[in-house]
């Protein structure tokens, strides 16, 4: 038995139950860097595959605040370390009722290969809890927020662990955790990216994932010496940070997105969705995509429970390029097979792992170019790094110096994931280019460090 899939049983024997998420993670990245392994003994040598797949630690803490009504509530605390390899700890923190210590060790997984690939010295981590701040006061969150931070202080710092958001965290829960953390170790320091501009921030930082995606998928295209996105349809699910700004990014390209989603249905504008009112309804009313239509009467809204059993809403609709940007495995088989039915050229993962395997392997089987999301959405991360070099020098860099940064560092991803897939014998394949080349790098400062 290779040491591939002796470790893909061991980690399905150990975590399937309860990690069935970070479980489809390893197989994918392990079964694609098999390439890599057959080539260089040294991998094995020094049992690098076993020690990637184990976090360096997994902490896990009660988290107990006071509602509005002063009643005691209780949550669940998370912060998975996987590894810090190439630099300190660093991945978003996600507050949903959906987490758990699995989704977590997924994303954290992930998140080693995708900071990798930024260029950027740090490592893989990743956080939050199963607190829900839909429906909360700012008043509750904040309480949330600090009581929270109240043990994460004691494993995180700026050359330590740097926390950033994700689902269900932006600026105001940022705000609050970076607020909480001063009060509790008297430092002002780069200990969390996403902050807002007037304490540490970086400019774009908000933009970045969402417009680094479509950075992305267009270098991606020119690569492959297709047509551009100008003019053509495209197809959004989400509507939070990242599926907004790219949504704003395609529109600045001359490109026509009408689709957007949330937990409750899908909005279709056939004259493309205006993503500054989904900044209101979403970042400001906190409301959900049903009101589109009081603005647009024209648009149309499927509710949820509405939807066919045979397509998940945004992936019937007819489209050039597809980005799901809202969550993992949000796009089966079904919908690829919708979606290729109806000629789409291009998907790009905006979310984490959004596609499901056998919907990715639909695609490439059909010669759809496929982003996967450690490539195409680490913008944002990158950024963060961006933010921790102003945070370190006390600068503030230029929105356009932020951009062209982002813009140059999609641009090198890109190219380093297919030539990398080229150069191992699996010419556009970008998941297997994105996982070599992610993996390499880490693999190869876990050698020079030792154990
Ligand atoms: P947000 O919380 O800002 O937005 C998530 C959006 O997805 C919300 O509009 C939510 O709807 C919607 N959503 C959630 N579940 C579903 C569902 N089952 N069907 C349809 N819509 C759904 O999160 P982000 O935009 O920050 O994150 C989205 C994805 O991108 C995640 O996978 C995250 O890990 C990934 N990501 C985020 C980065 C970032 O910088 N923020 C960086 C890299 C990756 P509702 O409004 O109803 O809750």
């Amino acid at each position: 038995m290779s040491i591939i899939t002796e470790t893909i049983e061991r980690i399905k024997l150990s975590n399937c139950a309860t990690d069935s998420t970070f479980f489809q993670a390893v197989r994918e990245v392990l079964e694609s860097i098999n390439p890599l392994i057959e080539a260089d003994p040294k991998y094995q040598e020094n049992s690098i595959i076993k020690r990637l797949v184990v976090p360096d630690r997994q902490i896990q803490f009660k988290v107990s605040w006071l509602d509005d009504k002063n009643e005691i509530q209780v949550n669940n605390g998370y912060r998975i370390q996987f590894n810090n390899a190439l630099g300190p700890y660093k991945g978003g923190l996600r507050f949903h009722p959906s987490v758990n210590a699995g989704i977590l060790k997924f994303l954290g997984f992930e998140q080693i290969l995708k900071n990798s690939l930024t260029g950027v010295a740090i490592g893989g981590a990743k956080g939050g809890s199963d607190f829900d701040p839909k429906g909360k006061s700012d008043r509750e969150v904040m309480k949330f927020c600090r009581s929270f931070m109240e043990e994460l202080y004691k494993y995180i710092g700026a050359t330590v662990d740097v926390p950033a958001g994700d689902i269900g965290v932006g600026a105001r829960e940022i705000g609050y955790l970076y607020g909480a953390y001063k009060s509790f170790t008297s430092k002002s320091e780069g200990s969390l990216t996403g902050k807002p501009l007037f304490f540490g921030g970086s400019l774009m930082r908000t933009e970045a994932t969402g417009y680094g995606v479509v950075y992305f998928a267009s270098e991606m295209l020119k690569i492959e010496k297709k047509s551009t996105l100008e003019n053509k349809i495209c197809t959004v699910s989400g509507s939070g940070n990242v599926a907004i700004y790219t949504i704003e990014k395609l529109r600045q390209l001359g490109a026509i997105p009408v689709t957007c989603s949330d937990s409750t249905g899908f909005v279709y504008d056939k004259n493309g969705i205006d993503s500054e009112l989904l900044k209101v309804l979403k970042f400001q009313k906190r409301t959900s995509l049903e009101e589109y239509k009081k603005t647009y009467h024209h648009a149309v809204f499927t509710k949820i429970e509405d939807y066919q059993e045979d397509s998940h809403g945004v992936w019937s609709i007819p489209c050039f390029a597809a980005f799901p940007c809202a969550t993992q495995n949000e796009l089966t088989e079904i919908d690829a097979q919708n979606l290729i039915s109806n000629g789409v050229q291009i998907v790009t993962e905006g979310a984490n792992m959004p596609t499901t395997p056998e919907a990715t392997v639909l695609f490439q089987k059909e010669g759809i170019l496929f982003a996967p999301a450690k490539a195409a959405n680490a913008g944002g991360v990158a950024v963060s790094g961006f933010e921790m070099s102003q945070n370190a020098s006390m600068d503030t860099w230029t929105t356009e110096h932020v951009d062209s940064k982002l813009k140059e560092t999609m641009r090198q991803i890109s190219q380093n994931v297919s030539q990398t897939a080229s150069f191992y014998g699996h010419d556009k394949n970008y998941v297997i280019g994105a996982n070599i080349a992610g993996f390499k790098k880490v693999a190869d400062a876990m050698i020079a460090e030792g154990i």
